[in-house]
């Protein structure tokens, strides 16, 4: 038997715990927050989209190849089927809905964080909230952990604690507020992993322009394209929200980590939105030639015009940056101005200045190379440690990939130990 100690109460660690104590083992989970799961309880919405059905192949992403392929080699060895078959073996049944996102059949998040506490404690794991582990040092076999407990009336108290076996589930720096600070990455780092630069991913894009304030909390059915470096890079439809500071929606969260990098890299980011993805490419000049034929011998102003294709506010602000005043018609505009509205409808650029911060994203891209650890998550470079979860260099989009990802990596660490 070892004593096992687990730095994360999250998605990973608890999955960890529950494993490396069904074998038989001490373990211990060590929690800076007051709680466990703290993220758990926030995702999807609250209903926690827990897994993902569909073939998982092109839903992920890392530096590499090479580490794409290990990670689809992880979802073969721990896949969709056996989350839910751990969950329910739990108690906890799952229902697949639409794009093979699976719920709890609660569809409460909290229901999932119930059943992995209530295994914790039926297991005689032992949690202790409210500590940081701020070092990490390795022994010939085993090693130490620096921790700082604060208690909730302040006092602070130092304490190393022994482990024959460590595995580290701290999480990137995502959401900081549910606990996944970076200290994870220090800590890794401190162990002589190397990083590939973490930044935000599934999180809203910052866009040029102070037209975005006018629109902002406009909602629509968009095709999206991202260019990067004037090459379109990504594809998606779906619900586009314009904000105040640009675009967001879950189109935009799966390009996002993709813009992200290259912006990081200096490349030039751009989305082209299309707000009639409903009109086929071939049928485009029939419909301008139609519409705006219709609305020259009916009288409609331009505004109005717009109007009966997109939402009045993107209406309003594609005829100010056209200069075509509010009462305006069409025969007035003129017909170049009225069909340069009409055409901008099918490929509305908008350059891409930035990401929102971690605080807004939902996973972060970049992590412990994979090529770092091995098949069963055991350090390569620090014996007796694992690395699991979102820690690791592998991002996947919006869907349930990113919770398959922390189950899979945590179950494999934790039956290994
Ligand atoms: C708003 C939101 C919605 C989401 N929705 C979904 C969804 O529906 N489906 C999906 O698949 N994914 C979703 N995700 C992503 C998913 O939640 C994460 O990818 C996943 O939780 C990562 O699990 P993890 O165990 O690696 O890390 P975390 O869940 O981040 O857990 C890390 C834990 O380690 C603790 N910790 C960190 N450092 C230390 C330290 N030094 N000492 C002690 N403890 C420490 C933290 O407090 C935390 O509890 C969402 C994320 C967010 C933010």
């Amino acid at each position: 038997m070892c004593n096992v100690i687990v730095v994360g109460g999250g998605a990973s660690g608890l999955t960890a715990a529950i494993f490396a104590a069904r074998n038989g083992h001490r373990v211990t989970i060590l929690e800076h927050k007051d709680r466990v799961g703290k993220k758990i309880l926030m995702t999807g919405n609250g209903k926690c989209n827990l897994t993902n059905m569909s073939d998982f192949h092109g839903k992920y992403y890392s530096s590499d190849e090479k580490s794409l392929q290990r990670i689809y080699d992880t979802l073969v060895r721990f896949g969709a089927k056996d989350t839910r078959a751990f969950f329910e073996g739990l108690g906890l049944y799952t229902r697949e809905k639409r794009d093979g996102c699976v719920y709890p059949v609660s569809e409460q998040a909290s229901a999932v964080l119930d059943v992995l506490r209530n295994e914790c404690g039926r297991l005689g794991v032992r949690t202790v909230t409210d500590c940081a582990v701020e070092t990490i040092s390795s022994q010939k076999r085993g090693g130490r952990v620096g921790v700082l407990h604060c208690a909730k009336n302040g006092d602070k108290r130092k304490e190393t604690i022994a482990y024959d076996k460590l595995i580290l589930a701290a999480g990137g720096n995502a959401a900081p507020a549910s606990g996944s600070d970076g200290s994870g990455y220090r800590l890794a780092a401190s162990l002589g992993h190397r990083l590939v630069k973490p930044l935000p991913a599934l999180v809203q894009l910052r866009c040029e322009g102070s037209f975005f304030k006018s629109v902002s909390g406009v909602r629509a059915q968009a095709g999206l394209t991202l260019y990067i470096d004037g090459r379109a890079a990504a594809l998606e439809q779906g619900e586009l929200q314009l904000t105040d500071y640009g675009i967001s929606g879950i189109p935009v969260f799966q390009f996002s980590r993709l813009a992200a990098r290259a912006l990081d890299s200096r490349r030039a980011c751009e989305v082209g939105i299309d707000f009639l993805p409903f009109v086929q490419e071939a049928d485009r000049d029939s419909f301008v030639r139609r519409n705006f034929d219709n609305a020259a011998f009916g009288g409609k102003t331009v505004e109005e015009l717009l109007s009966g294709m997109v939402h009045k506010k993107v209406a309003a602000m594609l005829c100010r940056r056209h200069k075509i005043g509010a009462g305006v018609r069409v025969p007035e505009a003129g017909k170049k101005a009225a069909r340069g509205c009409m055409e901008a409808l099918f490929d509305f650029r908008v350059r891409v200045v930035g990401t929102n911060p971690f605080e807004n994203a939902q996973v972060c891209s970049g992590g412990v190379p994979i090529g770092e650890v091995d098949d069963c998550f055991a350090s390569r470079l620090c014996k007796d440690v694992y690395l699991v979860g979102e820690l690791l260099d592998c991002d996947g989009i919006c869907g349930g990939y990113n919770l398959q990802w922390a189950w899979a990596t945590g179950a494999i660490a934790g039956a290994s130990v």
